[in-house]
């Protein structure tokens, strides 16, 4: 059985809900076993590679619809856990568009000025404009992430005391949904990534940085630090799936162990969400077009 959108949907694409969203129920393994039960590993990586490619000259043609069009942009959020493949992912699914109608954002610890706004500030300057395709390498989410997991990090925030209590981080959400809506309804498609991998695969990825001097410069101290903090990470991030995955702005948790499907299922979700806009070349006026029928005869001759 072939694997269609409907599919990719019905599989990870959280729906809006108010009940608790259990990652355990998602498998970080998957692999579209079920749909390609004759296939073997590397036939399935084949596959996965070969779905990617045909996605990735599709999300080409899309986005130049989209560039010329002029009307939508699309914001992209990726969110995971260290080595979860964010970075092999954007360089992947982004390979085949035009560099210039696209831009990626990587959001690190905010710095003093930032820390002197609210917290969507240093986000709202980076959106993509009219046209283009942007990447968030983490995103506000840290706001109700990493700040969850880590208090002191509040702390520096600067916050008046009034706006402390026991619906904090209830309200914290509230603004991000309000924002999103805020963008969907002005033209911007929102789609936000979950790169999902078990803890078992990050520990064999640290390893492989570690065995490897090449890679090392991919490691921080705060890598294995962070991965003490595994639980309450993932608790964090089923709030965060369970209050702000909404119908303008979905969540999909995307199956991370094996590299090949993560890129491949990102690359679909994105290449059909401005497919979905349907958007076509704009038309030129008869007018027009009689000018340039013009220009065409006189360069002919
Ligand atoms: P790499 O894959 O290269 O390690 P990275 O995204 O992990 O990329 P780092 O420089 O290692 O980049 O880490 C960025 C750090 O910034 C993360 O630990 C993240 O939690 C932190 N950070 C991002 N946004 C915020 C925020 N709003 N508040 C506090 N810390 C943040
Ligand atoms: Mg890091």
């Amino acid at each position: 059985m072939a694997l269609t959108h409907k599919h990719l949907e019905k599989l990870f694409r959280v729906p809006p809900t108010k009940g608790r969203i259990r990652l355990r129920n998602y498998d970080a393994a998957w692999a579209a076993r079920d749909h390609f039960r004759d296939l073997k590993k590397d036939a399935l990586k084949a596959r996965a590679e070969k779905y990617l490619k045909t996605n990735l000259a599709a999300l080409s043609a899309a986005q130049e619809v989209l560039w010329a069009s002029d009307r939508y942009s699309l914001l992209i959020v990726l969110q995971a856990m260290d080595a979860a493949g964010k970075d092999g992912t954007i360089k992947h699914v982004m390979s085949g568009v035009n560099p210039q109608g696209c831009q990626v954002y990587s959001f690190k610890k905010p710095s003093d000025e930032d820390l002197d706004h609210t917290f969507l500030w240093r986000y709202m300057k980076a959106l993509p404009e009219r046209g283009r395709i942007g990447i968030f390498n983490r995103s506000y989410y840290e706001d109700v992430l990493v700040v969850r997991v880590h208090r002191e990090l509040l702390e520096r925030q600067k916050l008046p005391p009034e706006s402390f209590g026991r619906r904090f981080w209830q309200a914290r959400f509230e603004d991000i949904n309000r924002f999103e809506h805020h963008l969907a309804r002005n033209g911007t498609v929102v789609l936000k990534f979950f790169l999902h991998m078990s803890k078992a695969e990050q520990r064999k990825r640290f390893l492989a940085r570690l065995n490897d001097p090449a890679k090392h410069w991919k490691m921080s101290d705060a890598d294995i630090e962070e991965r003490e903090h595994w639980d309450a990470y993932h608790e964090a991030f089923e709030d965060v799936f369970r209050h702000t995955s909404t119908k303008w702005a979905p969540w999909w948790i995307v199956p991370a162990d094996h590299k090949w499907v993560a890129r491949a299922i990102v690359a679909a979700v994105v290449t059909r969400a401005i497919q979905d806009l349907d958007l076509k070349v704009p038309a030129v006026s008869r007018g027009r077009e009689r000018e340039l029928a013009h220009a065409r005869t006189r360069l002919v001759r």
